[in-house]
């Protein structure tokens, strides 16, 4: 038997980015009603199934939704237990108000109905607004998503997660993946005590780091404006690379190599300088198999210690997806708008879809900007970024919106930065971006 619901938003997904989208919608209107389902039994989507030590990569004080603070500001990484508790916090105050119905353990079907499960029951929704799919991203997680390498029975491999519930030595941990999952796998090892010769890493592509402290409010606020400039002054992405490193945006852990990766994986100095102990570095490709006393790789075999615990890694976390328009007569598909800033991406998303306009209108102040995946892909996304800022900067409420927006690293800064950061954008349109978008499409 079927119930018909109504609402305004039928928001499929209860992760990070569908609840920045619902917060923003019920923080700016005092009669829209939002129904938020999701397969899982509570917010928070990967968050749920992240490992037990995870932390945010980036600070809480922008992280969440706009309507609540995160963390104690400054540096702070959330942890798990305080993202996951923020964000019921979050579901249970909108709940109180009667205008947002939160429907945990269901599914939406292509078909749009809503079906329980756990129980019998399936709703008919009538969406006055529109659907809004926040599944997009897709994310993989280690205890969800099991390694694609072949694992010998008597090799013990175990998710990242499995560090935590650790109760006696190996004498030797290998750390498959050399994304941030496997820099947090590492130093949280380091941190144990383990010393780093009883450490390899399997690094199948070197990548470049945000660091940290570039990242931090208020600096946050200026790292794009200035990297945009930066960028358009290089000669070609070689030394577009060279000049972010020479600044202090991004950093690596051998200095001798170049990179190939750049996903907005973020350390500290302090955690690069851990990183920088590590003695045993395998760059041989991906691995293809797992032994008890061995790893056969794309390039060839590794020799491992009997005994040897392995530790997978190798979750694609946040992928590079093919873009698709964020508004459609159907749906709203919540993407990036921002280089690595997904929360304050579908926000600002859901202010623009309140707005009047046309659906024409509103693709134009949303270009999407994948998760990238290689350096380059980082000058591209940087330079959608930019577009994106420049069309939001001829709509006088987006740029007064982003400057107040929790989200916003923008918003972080005294009130004469941010009006020197709508200055410099000004002057960075024209030959500069000109300069940029040459650089990253030649
Ligand atoms: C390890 C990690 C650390 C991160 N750290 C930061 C950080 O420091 N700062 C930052 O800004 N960003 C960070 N991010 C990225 C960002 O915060 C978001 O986590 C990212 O965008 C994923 O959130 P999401 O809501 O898009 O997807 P998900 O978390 O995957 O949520 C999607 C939800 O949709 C549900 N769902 C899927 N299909 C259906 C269906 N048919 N019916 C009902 N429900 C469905 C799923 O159950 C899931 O709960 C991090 C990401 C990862 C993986």
């Amino acid at each position: 038997m079927s119930d018909t619901l109504e609402t305004d938003f039928l928001v499929v997904g209860a992760g990070a980015m569908g609840l920045a989208f619902a917060d923003e919608v019920m923080r700016r209107s005092r009669r829209l009603r939002v129904t938020l389902v999701d397969r899982r039994a509570g917010p928070g989507g990967h968050w749920n199934d992240a490992y037990d030590f995870v932390r945010l990569h980036q600070p809480a004080a922008f992280y969440g939704v706009n309507s609540a603070r995160l963390g104690s500001g400054g540096e702070d990484l959330a942890s798990k237990p305080e993202i996951l508790a923020y964000f019921r916090r979050v579901i249970d105050r909108w709940s109180a108000t009667g205008r947002l119905r939160f429907m945990p353990q269901c599914e939406v079907g292509e078909d749009g109905a809503v079906r329980a499960l756990v129980g019998q029951r399936t709703w008919t929704v009538a969406a006055t607004r529109r659907r809004v799919d926040a599944t997009f991203s897709r994310v993989q997680v280690p205890a969800t998503h099991p390694p694609k390498y072949a694992i010998d029975p008597d090799a013990t491999v175990v998710p990242v997660g499995g560090l935590w519930r650790l109760d006696r030595p190996h004498p030797r941990y290998v750390i498959i993946g050399a994304g941030k999952t496997g820099l947090d796998a590492l130093l949280y090892l380091l941190d144990r005590g383990v010393g780093p010769e009883r450490l390899t890493w399997i690094v199948s592509r070197d990548s470049w780091l945000f660091d940290r402290a570039t990242l931090q409010p208020p600096v946050a606020g200026t790292h794009i404006m200035a990297q945009l400039l930066t960028v358009a002054e290089a000669r070609d992405p070689a030394d577009a690379f060279a000049r972010l490193e020479e600044h202090g945006w991004w950093q690596r852990i051998d200095e001798t190599r170049d990179p190939t990766m750049f996903r907005c994986a973020t350390v500290s100095r302090d955690e690069l300088a851990q990183l920088r102990r590590l003695k045993h570095i395998v760059r041989l490709g991906r691995v293809q198999r797992v032994e008890p006393d061995r790893l056969i790789l794309d390039g060839g075999e590794h020799p491992v210690e009997r005994g040897a615990l392995f530790v997978d890694c190798t979750a694609d976390g946040l992928q590079r997806l093919p873009p698709t328009p964020v508004f459609t007569p159907e749906r709203i598909t919540l993407q990036p708008v921002f280089v690595c800033q997904q929360v304050m991406s579908a926000a600002a998303i859901a202010a623009i879809a309140l707005r009047p306009g046309d659906d024409e209108g509103r693709n134009a102040l949303t270009a999407p900007v994948p998760h990238p995946d290689t350096p380059g892909d980082y000058l591209r996304c940087l330079s959608t970024t930019a577009d994106n800022l420049l069309s939001w900067l001829s709509v006088p409420w987006l740029t007064w919106w982003t400057g107040r927006n929790r989200l916003s690293a923008a918003a972080h800064l005294p009130l004469l930065r941010r009006v020197a950061l709508v200055r410099g954008l000004r002057a960075f349109a024209g030959t500069r971006r000109d300069r940029m978008k040459a650089l990253v499409e030649g």
